[in-house]
């Protein structure tokens, strides 16, 4: 992929991870041991094996955390992870305290991101 390429798919999001919106600095791309504050790699928003393309339009990028969520957890990691999206989950639907909280910091974050990725390239980006 070239730098352009990858500055196009970097400037989709303004330089913010698509998952959870955090920034992203476009020198610091890929994977390493330690800090991976502003660290990210492309994201293939419909996968490789699922037929989706390794072109530009269906690539965004994802901070590096995000991506290893995604694709490194194993086993009891990714069971911890799912474990507390279903504890928010509940208390997001019994209106708890915390879930009002949960819900507000989730719609705040989705609602960035898509105004990000509307200014950047004018189009909606499909979820
Ligand atoms: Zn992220």
């Amino acid at each position: 992929m070239t730098k352009t390429e990858l500055r196009q798919i970097w400037e989709k999001t303004q330089g913010h991870c698509h998952f959870c919106g955090d920034p992203v600095q476009f020198d610091k791309r890929g994977w390493r041991d330690g800090d991976l504050a502003g660290y990210w790699d492309v994201d293939h928003v419909i996968q490789k094996d699922k037929g989706g393309s390794v072109q530009a339009d269906n690539c965004l990028p994802a901070c590096t955390r995000c991506n290893r969520l995604r694709w490194h957890r194993k086993g009891e990691q990714m069971r911890e992870l799912i474990f507390l999206g279903l504890i928010a989950r509940d208390e997001i639907r019994q209106q708890t305290g915390v879930g009002r909280v949960l819900a507000q910091l989730r719609e705040a974050r989705l609602t960035k991101n898509k105004l990000r990725r509307k200014r950047s390239d004018g189009n909606r980006v499909q979820e």
